[in-house]
């Protein structure tokens, strides 16, 4: 809430909070259209509360396919406010006082505050960065979790693991092994999975997206959620699901029905649409599930190179729209304030808004209290932007590395 105060504040690019500033596609701009323009009264009404019909069909048909089982859009999918309440509902539905939930760092910032207000202590276990070779970029494979760290978490009070691939902020998309280890720690220790894909599609250089409810064991116990914000592009429609098993849905349900109980109907109308649609073209070029990555892959990569051209060391992302970039090198522009408790990327980023007017968040933003210090020196700049805004960041760095160098 503090960046994005600032960074409407100051900055003149603003590569800070996660959203396109390119418009959706005009297919789903049509459908929105159609569904608030068209003869259909019911569609400015109430729909069933747990999801508009159209749009559980359709999600149950996608997510049957992508998971290779048969699902009831009644029982297994669950539409929710965006991927955030879908978070909300499944910390209030199953975590109670005394619980722990294991939240892999760097991690989306709400999971920490949901899992406490649900009565909760979270467990943190962070991603380990591994040294890359000389002369190579560093990349977001290179954090990794480390098995026996990871297993020393789970204890008879894991009630849940927080998994969140593609990750936000680092990008990385985790492997096979990682997610069976993962996997085999929830059965062994009868844990719960809430698995935040939001940024499913949003994989590069070919790599592939690995759903964890489909490893053995895990449709049973994992809840797996996804937004159609980062999935079409539209992240102020706040259309969101939640997809598992009736056993855990039906408590989701519980809480969406005696808090929020309805989302608004003519925007899950253009969502189902948007999805009839990709089913149709699923795995075919013209997809924007196929189309977007493309795009986006090509936006990671101006981005990577702006910020290595000026000695921002970037780690390249192997998912989300997300960068994260070592700011080592600029630390004579901000020096350490050792009477600051403040995280130094924190200072930094706040600086560099206000004297640069380039937005941007500090990681320390998600990592736990006792962890913070520890990861002080990135920043995490978003690239799901115009040719134009990372055109304009590009002049910024070029602006400042020549101010640098000059005597
Ligand atoms: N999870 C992650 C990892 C996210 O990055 C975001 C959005 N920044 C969300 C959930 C929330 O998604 P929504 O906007 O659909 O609520």
């Amino acid at each position: 809430v503090e960046f994005v105060t600032l960074a409407a504040t100051y900055s003149k690019v603003n590569l800070g909070q996660g959203f396109p500033d390119f418009p959706p596609p005009d297919f789903l701009k049509e459908a929105i259209v159609r569904a608030v323009g068209g003869q259909s009264q019911a569609l400015h009404q109430y729909t069933r509360a747990f999801g508009h019909p159209p749009l559980v069909k359709v999600l149950a048909q996608f997510f049957g396919k992508l998971l290779g089982r048969d699902l009831d859009p009644m029982t297994n999918v669950m539409v929710t406010v965006g991927a955030y309440q879908a978070l909300f509902c499944c910390f209030q539905a199953f975590v109670e006082e005394g619980d722990e939930v294991i939240i892999i760092e760097p991690f989306f910032d709400c999971y920490e505050p949901m899992v406490r207000m649900a009565g909760g202590t979270p467990v943190f276990v962070p991603l380990r960065l591994k040294a890359p070779e000389a002369g190579r970029l560093m990349s977001s494979a290179d954090w990794g979790l480390d098995p026996a760290e990871l297993a020393s978490k789970f204890s008879e009070r894991t009630k849940a693991i927080v998994l969140n691939s593609p990750n936000n902020p680092l990008g990385k998309v985790f492997g096979r092994r990682e997610l069976e280890a993962v996997a085999r720690l929830c059965v062994e220790h009868g844990a719960l999975c809430f698995s935040d894909e939001v940024y499913e599609w949003l994989v590069y250089d070919g790599r592939q997206h690995l759903r964890v409810a489909s490893l053995p064991g895990m449709w049973e116990r994992t809840v797996t959620i996804g937004s159609s914000g980062k999935t079409f592009s539209v992240t102020g429609w706040k259309v969101g699901w939640a997809v598992g098993p009736d056993r855990l849905l039906r408590h989701l349900r519980t809480v969406h029905q005696n808090s929020v109980y309805h989302c608004a109907t003519a925007a899950q109308e253009a969502v189902a649409q948007g999805f009839q649609r990709e089913l149709e073209l699923y795995g075919k070029p013209e997809s924007y599930f196929m189309q977007l990555p493309r795009e986006l892959q090509q936006k990671r990569d101006w981005l990577v190179q702006s910020l290595a051209a000026v000695g921002m060391k970037p780690i390249v992302p192997e998912g989300t729209y997300f960068l994260v970039a070592d700011i080592s090198e600029f630390k004579s522009d901000v020096p350490e304030d050792p009477s600051s408790d403040e995280p130094y990327d924190s200072r930094f980023a706040k600086w560099m808004v206000k004297n640069k007017g380039l937005a941007a968040i500090p990681l320390s933003a998600f990592f736990c209290d006792a962890h913070k210090s520890s990861y002080s020196h990135f920043l995490r700049f978003c690239f799901a932007k115009e040719e134009a805004t990372l055109k304009a960041a590009n002049d910024i760095l070029q602006a400042w590395k020549r101010e640098k160098s000059s005597p």
